[in-house]
Order: C-alpha cells, then structure tokens, then sequence
C-alpha cells in the first residue's frame, strides 16, 4: 500500500522548513539558528506532573502582559512564535479561498505553515533595501486576510521603517490584520510598535522567549493582539499549549531578575556584535556586512559557498542565504560568544 497517496495533496507537494537542526552538520560552533550562545540555567520548581497544566498559565501571561505593557486579555501564550504564526491562519484563513501575504526575504515559516494548511500565499518581494514594496502590496491585497511583516527582519537584520508599517496599517483596515513579528525586538526595543494597538484593531505582535531570553529549547511564544483577536486564538489553540515545566521556567524568566538578565544579554550581545562586524569589515574577501538591529549579522562575499563549505568542514556552523530572494552571496551569522567570533575570523582569515 502506497501511503504516500493517502496524503493530502498539499502536504505531498510540501517541502517542510529547512530548519537550523533539521540542515545538521558537525560541529562546536553553532551560528546558523540565531541563538543566545550561553545556556542560562534554571531550576524546576513545580512537581504536580500528574495535573494537566493549566490552559493559559496565569503567572507566565501576567508577568509578559507586564513586560510588555499590555492588559492579560490582550495576550496569548503558545509553543514558540512559530505556533502563533500558524494559529493565527487557523482561525482566520479559510483553506483553498484566502491568502496570506509576505515579503521575501524574510522567515520561513510563513510559507511553510500556509502550505500546510493549504492557504494561498502571495509574495511581494521587498525593494532593493530590504524595505517593504506599499505599492505592489497594495496591487496585491484581494484575498489576502493575513499580513506578515518581520520587524527587525530574519534574515537581512534590518528594521521595517515604522511609517511603512503604519501605511500598511491604514491600507489594510476593514481587510486584513497586520502581523508584526518582533521576535528579535529585544534587540532593538525602542522601535515596538506595541504602543499602536490602541489606534489599530487589525495590528498583531509576536514574541518570543527564544531569542534575549535564551530560551530556544523552552518553546514559548506570545501573541499580542485586540481581545477579539486574542478571543478567536483561544478558540483553536490546543487545550494545554504549554507543558508545566515550560510554565514555571517562563514565569521565573519574567522575574525582575529574568528580565534584568534578558537586558544584561541584549548589552553584551549588542557589545559583541559590533566588535564582531568590525573583525569582518577588514577581511578582504567580505564585500559588506549589512548593519543589523538584531542578533545575526548578513555578509556578502565574493564566493559565498567556498567560505560556507570551509567553516562547515570544520565544524564551524553557518546559514548560507544564497538561495533566497534578494540574499545572493550572503550568509547569515548569528553573534556567538567572543571565543566563537574569533573562530570564525581566523577561519576566514585562513581562506585565500
Ligand atoms: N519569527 C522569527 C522571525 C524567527 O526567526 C523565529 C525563530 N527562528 C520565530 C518567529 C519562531 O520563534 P519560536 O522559537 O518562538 O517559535
């Protein structure tokens, strides 16, 4: 028997998303998943595995509806951003009939869960400066329910300019609600536009715990949203979205002190980076490295795939871009630690 034709037909044709783990390779330094280098260490304090958690842990959206200067009922916590993104299409997407619209480059998994959903996409590439195209946006707009704009951008590192994103707004009101994905915002934390959401009912924000906060392996997202938006996330997302251990790191990360550490990491990442873009810019086979408000950097060279081939081969872990819209001979670095900086400047210095 042949399951492969029991498959829906949209999930056959479906290539999944290429994800940092998923590519593998071998290695010790890892720079291709936008990580926090350092692993913070925490200690589990809750012990009624025998319960269910509870749906919506009170503690964890109290504390983020805190941080992020929004009411509890403007909230939603899920598994990752990434389950935010597809929940979002779950309740607002009718399969085959409307659409999603994004802007390449920028992240995956837009695509990847319209795809699997069988919602349309449409693709509005960004200009030649990584900014967003208002007018082809516009042209383009029938259909679409969903907007995804990812502010600062994985993976070119930029902020989308605040005024285009408040055009999109106005362009979208009374069709379609505009998803600004902040995950990397703590980086840049001045340039939210959460303080919009009074003004736009259609405006949605995802977080995430994954990128400052160092927390990738937790998996643990928000969305910020109107309560309407919110109300109809609560409607399709799983009964106990959040693991109780995840619940009871996330609320010790929304301490005081967790959010003094998530700063303290911003600074010394921020720090390094610099210095990191710095080592870069006097190698002669790295043509540009593009200015970024978050915690990757993008590097064109001249022969992208011989310098991805080399640190691959020893050990060292890159995302080559090359294959995306607008990302030719680019390869994305994540910041590492100092000592991983280093080992990645001393191997370019080694290719000629
Ligand atoms: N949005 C963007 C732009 C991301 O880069 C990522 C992580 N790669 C996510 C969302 C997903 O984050 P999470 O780990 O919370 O699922």
């Amino acid at each position: 028997m042949d399951i492969n034709q029991l498959v829906r037909k949209n999930v056959q044709k479906l290539t999944p998303y290429q994800s940092a783990r998923r590519i593998g390779g071998k290695g010790d330094v890892w720079l291709n998943a936008n990580e926090y280098p350092v692993a913070p260490h925490f200690e589990l304090t809750e012990q009624t595995l025998n319960r269910y958690p509870e749906p919506q842990p009170e503690q964890v959206i109290s504390r983020y509806a805190q941080y992020a200067g929004v009411t509890n009922e403007q909230l939603i916590v899920s598994r990752g951003a990434d389950e935010a993104i597809e929940l979002l299409m779950r309740a607002f997407c009718e399969p085959e009939q409307d659409s999603i619209l994004y802007c390449p480059p920028t992240y995956g998994m837009y695509q990847v869960s319209a795809e699997t959903l069988g919602v349309q996409t449409k693709t509005v590439p960004t200009k030649a400066d990584w900014q967003l195209d208002l007018d082809a946006i516009k042209q383009n707009l029938d259909s679409v329910k969903l907007i995804y704009v990812c502010s600062p951008n994985n993976p070119t590192g930029n902020l989308i300019h605040p005024d285009d994103i408040k055009s999109l707004l106005n362009m979208a009101k009374d069709r379609a609600l505009v998803v600004i994905d902040e995950a990397y915002i703590e980086f840049s934390p001045e340039s939210s536009v959460i303080k919009w959401l009074a003004t736009y009912p259609h405006l949605v924000i995802l977080r995430t715990l994954s990128k400052a906060f160092a927390l990738a392996g937790l998996r643990c997202g928000f969305t910020i949203a109107n309560k309407p938006v919110i109300d109809a996330l609560q409607k399709v997302i799983a009964p106990y979205p959040l693991a109780t251990p995840v619940a009871d790191i996330a609320t010790q990360a929304l301490s005081k002190d967790g959010i003094n550490t998530m700063k303290l990491h911003v600074i010394n990442l921020n720090n390094q980076k610099e210095k990191f873009a710095n080592a870069l810019n006097q190698l002669s086979i790295v043509e540009k490295v593009y200015p970024s408000r978050s915690n990757y950097l993008c590097v064109k060279f001249q022969d992208d795939k011989d310098v991805f081939k080399t640190l691959w081969n020893q050990g060292i872990i890159l995302r080559d871009q090359s294959k995306s819209i607008g990302q030719k001979n680019i390869i994305r670095i994540s910041i590492g630690t100092q000592a991983e900086c280093e080992a990645v400047i001393s191997a370019l210095k080694a290719i000629k």
